[in-house]
Order: C-alpha cells, then structure tokens, then sequence
C-alpha cells in the first residue's frame, strides 16, 4: 500500500479561503491580540506567519509587548479579555519566570481563549459544553474530517498527552464517539497499543519515533511532531516513508497539521467576534 499524503496546505487554503468570505460579511472586524511574554526565535517567526495570514484575511492583528514580567502578564491578559475591541486573547510560551501557562491561560476570558489556554476551557470541552480547544488538536480534527474519516466506534491512539495537544485531541476525538487511547513516556510496548489505531496521531516530539511497526494497514496517520533537523529542515515523530507502506493516509512534514493549525486558530478569532 502507498499512502495517500494528506495536504494540509490545501485544506488551510479551503479554511482561509472561507474565513475571508466570512470576515467579509461581518459587521466588526475580528482582532486577535498576542502576547509575546519572553523573546523567543521560534514563537517570533509563527507570530510573523500569524500576523500575516491574519492581515490577508482582514483580521486584526495585535502583537503586545515589549516583554513583560508575570504580574505585568496576568494584568496584561486581563486588560486585553476585558477590551471590547478584541476578541481573541493568545499568550505565547516561553513563560517568563514566575508563571505557568497555566497561572498566564488563566488571566484569558474563557470566550477570547481561542487556543484553550484557560484550564476552565479544558474543562469545559471535557464536559461537553463549548469552549476553544487549543487550535493543533482541532486541526487534527478538521483534517480528519476534511478528509471524510469516519471517526464513531473506531479506534484512535493519541501518542502524548501534553496539555496543548495530546489530551485535548483525545478529548475531541471521544466527543466524535471514537474509542480512545492516550500513550506516554510511561506507556509499556507502544506498538502494541499503536497497531490497533484505525486513526494514529502522534504528538510526541521525537523524531521518527513511530515506524511502519507501530501502523496497521489502513491507518490514517496524523504526525503533529515537528522537529527541527540538523541541515535546518523539519520532521516529523513517524518516518513517513516506511509508514507510507503501511498506512491509508499520513499527513506530512512539514504542510500537513502546522498549516491547519495557524488557520484553525484563526477561525476561532473569527469566531468569537461573530458568535451566532
Ligand atoms: P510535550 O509537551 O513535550 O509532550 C510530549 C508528549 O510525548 C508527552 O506526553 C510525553 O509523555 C510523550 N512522550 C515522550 N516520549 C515518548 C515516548 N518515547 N513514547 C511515547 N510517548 C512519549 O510536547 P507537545 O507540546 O505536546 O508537542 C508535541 C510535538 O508536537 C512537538 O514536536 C511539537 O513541536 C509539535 N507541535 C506541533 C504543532 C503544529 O502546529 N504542527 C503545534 C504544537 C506542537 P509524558 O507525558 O509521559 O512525558
């Protein structure tokens, strides 16, 4: 079997695409405020890709700085949830000292926390009532449905479980009726729990951890890994080539979740500033 890469580029595109016509129509225009507590090389170049994506689309983007301590922080995130003007609220880490994401997602109003940052968004999901999931497991989840995967009654293995990805994935995943697994660091024979996978999504972030042992046939495989190589390049946690043998489809790396990402966060701005 050589598996079907799933393109992510065009599934943002399709997304964006739609937010245009929608910001086109909306009787305000959706701004998103961010707020860059720490110098970061990373986090600087996505708030560039942000921004950018954002402005293409008619979304405001406010970049908050310069760099603020933790009271500054949590003074700052509030000020901002409590602005009429703004209706999406994004902290980005590092963290300065003193503070957790946690303590900083806190500060964010649970209706402008559009990457589910504010642990009561967390539980709200859980519960089953809405609020923004952090915006990587909802583009796990919009690629999945953008690609027609059937989700009810079958298995999903979520490999991580880190606050940002992998539980939130799972927790989506079961809302869609799936039976879920969540592997870990502590998880005892992986491959044994990954093979059952009708749906695999590894968020690990370690470089080709996942091979074609670890993928029954017919899989869909959704690599979230992103890890930088030595030559400057991007992989992913599953060596997509091996896989690809194996799998019915695998999102790449990179153009397949980061794209997805950037352009689901901003549909939750969209969002929050035309609620329905
Ligand atoms: P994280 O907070 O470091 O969590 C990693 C998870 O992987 C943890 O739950 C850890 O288990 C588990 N793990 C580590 N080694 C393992 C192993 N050998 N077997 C099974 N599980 C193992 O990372 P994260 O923030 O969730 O990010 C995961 C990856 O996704 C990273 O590469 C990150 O760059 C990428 N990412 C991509 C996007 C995107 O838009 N494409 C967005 C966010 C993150 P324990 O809990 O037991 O430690």
């Amino acid at each position: 079997m050589t598996a079907r890469m799933i393109d992510g580029r065009a599934i943002a595109a399709a997304l964006r695409a739609e937010l245009a016509d929608r910001v086109a129509a909306a009787p305000v225009r959706p701004c998103l405020a961010i707020v860059v507590p720490t110098p970061d090389e990373g986090t600087a170049w996505y708030v560039r890709q942000l921004s950018r994506t954002a402005d293409r689309l008619g979304i405001e983007c406010r970049v908050v700085g310069p760099p603020v301590g933790a009271d500054e922080l949590v003074a700052r995130l509030a000020e901002l949830s409590a602005d009429d003007t703004v209706h999406g609220v994004l902290c980005q880490t590092p963290m300065p000292a003193g503070i957790t994401p946690v303590q900083a997602g806190s500060a964010i109003d649970v209706a402008k926390d559009v990457d589910g940052a504010n642990p009561r968004s967390a539980g709200l999901l859980a519960a089953g009532a809405t609020a923004y999931p952090p915006a990587t497991a909802a583009a796990v989840l919009h690629l999945l449905r953008a690609e027609g995967v059937e989700l009810a009654g079958r298995d999903a293995v979520v490999v991580g479980r880190s606050t940002v990805v992998g539980k939130p994935a799972a927790t989506l995943l079961l809302a869609e009726q799936a039976t879920v697994t969540v592997c870990h660091s502590r998880t005892r024979d992986l491959a044994e729990h990954t093979r059952r996978a009708d749906v695999l999504v590894a968020a690990v972030g370690r470089a080709g951890l996942l091979g074609a042992e670890h993928v029954a046939p017919g899989a869909v495989v959704i690599d979230v890994g992103t890890n930088p190589t030595a030559d400057g390049g991007l992989v992913g946690d599953v060596r997509t080539d091996e896989v690809a043998e194996v799998a019915a489809a695998i999102t790449p790396v990179p153009g397949g979740v980061g794209p997805v990402t950037t352009a689901t966060l901003l549909s939750h701005v969209v969002r929050a500033a035309t609620p329905s």
